[in-house]
Parts: structure tokens; C-alpha cells; sequence
């Protein structure tokens, strides 16, 4: 069909006990090193102005530190962390001229908050105690940075540049630097805002949804820049960490009702409008993106941080629908990238496979792998704007594909639904 954004899934689908091949840890390795050399031979720093985590030098030091940690990578890579640094140093002369706006302060995946939340794992991984002091104390301009303002009618909830982001800044360093560089209390600060900004809204629009968000005057449902992105982060906060959940009653209300009216727009293939205004205008449900940034394909880490939470099985079944989903139009023309590619999906399976230890999922992940390296694909797929970056580019895919080989570990980069 003509204009179709994604292409026929050649592989048939897992069938138990048939023992199907798939892709062995040797070809994803070579894969990495493929790409890898590719990245350090055409990655254009000159073309990238920004220096941010999700198309500029920042997400690939972020690839470089990831290879660095694994221990399936590290020994193919002696000179990964040095690459870290070196391309964490361009990121952070590229966003000076934005460290005093307040904005760029808590934007984590394309602002100054990411850069420095990277660096800071970085220093600490080159034991350089002195830098990794000045990371954090730039990162955490961004808390009172993210209180500032309500800025409900333009938003700035959400995880691309928002308080979400930042929440998920907050939540990886406290994970990856092994102790609470931000405090709870901080963190649940930054919570009630997000809580504050979603009801004022949605008593602006007189929305159904107890929270609603908006970001450029769109109500967007996906993880980049709407509800599920907004919806995680407030799941991975310490007031879902408790048992009972320690969340205020209201506020508990509040979310549970959002997300579960939420799910109720999920499609019979599996999919989710991009929008509140999609959906309202009737645009066709076969149009709709299989995206990480708009649909399914993202929304399945916060149904999976639900699922963890109330152990309902409507969220599981959801993941399920959309990983099928995936299966059958995840193919995506547009690349294999992690944003809006083919990596997107793959990590949709990881995702999956982590959370019912079932062989399809990693199966399909494994065929997802070999898409990449199938000639239809090859030749058809379209290449990004940005190539080599973290999010649209192959910078993202080794770390689909690092996480592959160690699929008990694997999470969407800043979306991990199970720390
Ligand atoms: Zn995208």
C-alpha cells in the first residue's frame, strides 16, 4: 500500500516448541561494532548546535558510557569511557549560552538537565569527584527551576522538556550514582506541581481525565510529550515505592482514574490516539503513529509501571496488544531508531519479556535485531535527520541492542519500569 509508514514484518511470528532461529549474541555484537565505528567515523558534531541528550553529542556519550558499563561491551570497547568524556565535553560547551534560562534548566532530554545528569555518571565513572560535584550542582538548579511557575497553558509537565524529564533525571541518578542525590522530599515537590499544573487544566478544558496536560496547545497522550511520560514519572515517585502506597488519598484518586480512562482508548489493534484533539476529530485509527513518541509503543512503560503498582491485568493485557501491535506494523520506514524506529519496538519486546519471562517476546525482540541487518529493510528504510544521535539515530539502537544481550536488565533509555 502505498504512503504506508511501515513495511511487511517478513519473520513469522514465535510459535512454542519449534524451536525457531533467531539472531545469536555474536551477530548483535558485530552489529554494535558496525554501528559503533560508524558513529565515531560520520557523526557530525558541527551539524549538532545543542549538545543534548536526544539528537546531539550528549545522547552519544551517553551510547559510549552504556558500552562502558556492560560487561558484554566493555572488552570489545577500551575506549569507550574516553569517548564518554570527549563527546560529554562537546555537549557541555555546546549549552553554556543556556545555563541561566530557567526553562533549559530542569528539560532533561533536550535541555541542560540531561547533559549534566549524564556527566555526573560519567565523572563519577572517571572517579573525577571535582566535576561530577559541579554536574550535580547544575543538575539540581533545575528543582527550583521546575517550581517556579504553573505555565499550565503552555506546559511543562511532560518528559521531553519538562517536570517529567526531570523527575526521570532525578530517578536515574539516584539509581545509577548509587545513593539519593535527591531527596524525596524534592522529588514529591516537584510531584505536587505536576498534580497542581494537571487539575488546573483539566478544569480549564473540562476534561473527563482528573489530570490533563498540554504542551504547544496540544493535549498529548505519549510518552515524549504527554500523559503517559507525565503518568510514569508520578508512578516512579516514592509515594508508589511504599507498600501501602503512601500517595495522598486524592491524589491517588486522581491518577488511577486518569490512567484508567487512559486505557480505555486503546484501539482494537492496540494502539492509542497521539492526541485528545486526534481523537476528538475522528482521524482515522489506521493513520495512528507506532511510535515511542506517539502511541503504543511508549505508552507501554507506564501500563507497565501501573501493572507493577495495582497488579491489575488490564495493563498487562494492554502491553500485550500493543506489542502485537508492534509485531505487525512496528516495521517503521522511518529508520532504527529508538524514538520513532524500529529499536522503538524492540524495546517495546524487551519490555515484555522482562515482565512475563515468556520466549516470544524475546523472540520477537531478537527478529526485531534482525530486521536491521535484512536487505528489504535496508533498502527501504529511510534514513534519519539526525543518524548517529541517541533518539532518532543508531546512537539509541546499540543501546537496544546492548540491551538485548542482557534482556533481564533491559530498559528504554530514562524509562525504566522496574527500579
Ligand atoms: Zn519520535
Amino acid at each position: 500500500m502505498l504512503g504506508r509508514r511501515y513495511l511487511q514484518n517478513p519473520f513469522p511470528d514465535f510459535v512454542p516448541g519449534e524451536g525457531q532461529t533467531a539472531v545469536s549474541d555474536k551477530q548483535i555484537k558485530s552489529l554494535i561494532k558496525l554501528y559503533v565505528e560508524t558513529i565515531l567515523e560520520k557523526y557530525d558534531t558541527v551539524a549538532d548546535e545543542r549538545g543534548d541528550l536526544y539528537v546531539g553529542d550528549a545522547g552519544v556519550s551517553l551510547m559510549f558510557w552504556k558500552l562502558y558499563k556492560s560487561e558484554h561491551t566493555r572488552p570489545m570497547f577500551p575506549d569507550a569511557l574516553k569517548q564518554a568524556v570527549a563527546f560529554m565535553s562537546t555537549a557541555k560547551e555546546k549549552c553554556k549560552p543556556y545555563l541561566k534560562r530557567s526553562s533549559e534548566r530542569f528539560s532533561f532530554v533536550c535541555g541542560n538537565a540531561g547533559i549534566y545528569a549524564v556527566s555526573a555518571a560519567i565523572s563519577m565513572a572517571v572517579e573525577d569527584t571535582k566535576t561530577m560535584a559541579n554536574d550535580l550542582a547544575v543538575f539540581k538548579t533545575g528543582m527550583p527551576a521546575s517550581l517556579e511557575k504553573m505555565h499550565t497553558k503552555t506546559g511543562c509537565d511532560g518528559f521531553m522538556v519538562g517536570r517529567a524529564g526531570y523527575l526521570s533525571g532525578c530517578y536515574w541518578l539516584n539509581k545509577v550514582l548509587g545513593h539519593k542525590v535527591i531527596s524525596d522530599d524534592d522529588v514529591i515537590s516537584i510531584c505536587q506541581m505536576i498534580i497542581a499544573s494537571g487539575r488546573e487544566y483539566s478544569k480549564i478544558r473540562k476534561s473527563p481525565s482528573p489530570l490533563a496536560y498540554l504542551h504547544h496547545g496540544t493535549q498529548y497522550l505519549g510518552a515524549a510529550h504527554g500523559m503517559c511520560g507525565i503518568f510514569h514519572m508520578l508512578l516512579d515517585s516514592p509515594w508508589f515505592r511504599t507498600i501501602p502506597i503512601s500517595a495522598p488519598k486524592d491524589v491517588l484518586l486522581d491518577i488511577k482514574i486518569s490512567i484508567d480512562l487512559f486505557v480505555e482508548l486503546q484501539d482494537s489493534v492496540g494502539n492509542f490516539p497521539v492526541s485528545m484533539e486526534d481523537l476528538l476529530t475522528g482521524r482515522d485509527p489506521e493513520r495512528r503513529l507506532v511510535h515511542w513518541c506517539h502511541g503504543a509503543p511508549g505508552a507501554v512503560y507506564m501500563l507497565a509501571k501501573a501493572y507493577l503498582i495495582f497488579n491489575e491485568e488490564k495493563y498487562l493485557n494492554a502491553i500485550r496488544l500493543a506489542s502485537d501491535l508492534v509485531w505487525n506494523r512496528g516495521v517503521l520506514r522511518k529508520g532504527p531508531g529508538i524514538c520513532h524506529g524500529v529499536a522503538s519496538g524492540g524495546y517495546v519486546f524487551l519490555l515484555l519479556f522482562r515482565l512475563t519471562n515468556e520466549m516470544m517476546y524475546h523472540y520477537r525482540a531478537l527478529k526485531f535485531m534482525e530486521l536491521l541487518i535484512n536487505p528489504i529493510f535496508q533498502g527501504e528504510a529511510r534514513m534519519p535527520d539526525r543518524p548517529y544521535s541517541l533518539f532518532e539515530g543508531v546512537a539509541g539502537t546499540v543501546c537496544f541492542l546492548i540491551d538485548l544481550l542482557d534482556p533481564d536488565q533491559a530498559s528504554f533509555p530514562f524509562m525504566d519500569a522496574f527500579h
